[in-house]
């Protein structure tokens, strides 16, 4: 039995999509986003938002010479800003992409070449990390203590822990516990990941260090089986619009290189992991992994969001969730474990 009581970290992934088409920031990342933001006022939960801040910054570069995009840069310091005053937290995220990615009539031109920090120049990637946090910061007015990779993908950038200290980083949550990624855009592996709630490293986020002066919280995921997993779907997500809020085309980054079919029914039947999600119908899961969660004697669960793959029904999930578990558990902001002892513990 597990008499401490859950700690419960709501985070989003505030960003446009990176396929053929973007989508629009409205659609993508302000509607989404103001109707989560309602539902957590209603329950006085505080969330943090990882801000893609490569796309921040070039948005701001780029401001001056588009209309378009003078109004979207308002939008999302408005609401980001907003945010912050509220006692929400914000954080930064970055996909290397934008630096290399251009506007012209309205459309982006994402390159997808840079999915990864490791993608670009050393010098590049030094420079853009730096820049997108001080920027964000600025917006805020406040510092900012915590990253999550785009694409999860970290570990295939030679000294990421340097990037942390030379810019105060201090709490990673990039580790998607349990799981495997090797496309032409992502590439990381978590299989071995040493702890599901927080841990300390000190030099590689895969070993647990008590020494180490970073912390790694993990997006929570556990095991589903097959038949649970279909047997939920059918009986939940009836009744429910299942469009996403979200206007643009996903990049193809889920899609591992050479996987044959026999993999992915085996992935399918041994391996079905969910990770606790607000995207698509992800949200019919939450109960179920929080207990499993839980049974583990995990006190941190983690979960992640994209506002743009948000829905009527994912949404409406989220929300009997909270109302279940508000009692309960402690829904804190990724910063509070940094400024409480907790870090100690
Ligand atoms: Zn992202």
């Amino acid at each position: 039995m597990n008499y401490k009581k859950s700690n419960i970290f709501i985070t989003i992934d505030y960003e446009l999509f990176m396929g053929e088409r973007t989508g629009s920031v409205i659609n993508c990342m302000i509607r989404p986003l103001d109707k989560l933001i309602e539902i957590l006022n209603k329950y006085n939960v505080k969330m943090t938002i990882y801000v893609d801040s490569a796309y921040l910054l070039k948005v701001y570069e780029l401001k001056s010479r588009h209309k378009s995009l003078e109004i979207d840069y308002e939008l999302i310091t408005s609401q980001i800003r907003s945010l912050s005053e509220n006692g929400h937290d914000i954080q930064l995220h970055i996909h290397p992409q934008w630096l290399h990615s251009d506007y012209s009539e309205n459309v982006w031109k994402v390159n997808p070449k840079h999915y990864k920090l490791s993608d670009l120049e050393p010098t590049e990637s030094k420079t853009l990390f730096a820049n997108a946090k001080l920027l964000l910061e600025q917006i805020i007015n406040m510092p900012v203590n915590s990253f999550r990779a785009g694409g999860y993908s970290i570990q295939t950038y030679t000294n990421y822990t340097e990037l942390f200290s030379d810019n105060g980083i201090v709490i990673d949550s990039s580790v998607l516990v349990e799981a495997y990624a090797d496309s032409d855009f992502q590439k990381y592996d978590y299989r071995l990941c040493p702890c599901y709630e927080r841990y300390k490293f000190k030099k590689d986020l895969m070993i647990e260090d008590n020494c180490g002066k970073f912390v790694e919280l993990p997006i929570s995921r556990h095991k589903v089986s097959l038949f649970y997993d279909i047997y939920k779907r059918l009986k939940l997500t009836k009744q429910f619009d299942q469009n996403k809020y979200g206007d643009g085309i996903a990049s193809a980054s889920y899609i591992p290189n050479n996987e044959s079919l026999y993999h992915k029914l085996f992935r399918l039947f041994t391996n079905n992991f969910k990770t606790a999600s607000i995207d698509n119908y992800s949200p019919i899961y939450l109960p179920y992994l929080h207990r499993k969660h839980r049974k583990t004697n995990n006190q941190d669960f983690v979960i992640i969001g994209h506002p743009k793959n948000f829905s009527e029904l994912s949404l409406y999930y989220l929300e009997q969730f909270i109302k279940k578990e508000k009692e309960n558990s402690r829904f804190l902001t990724v910063s509070s474990i940094a400024k409480s002892n907790l870090l100690q513990n």
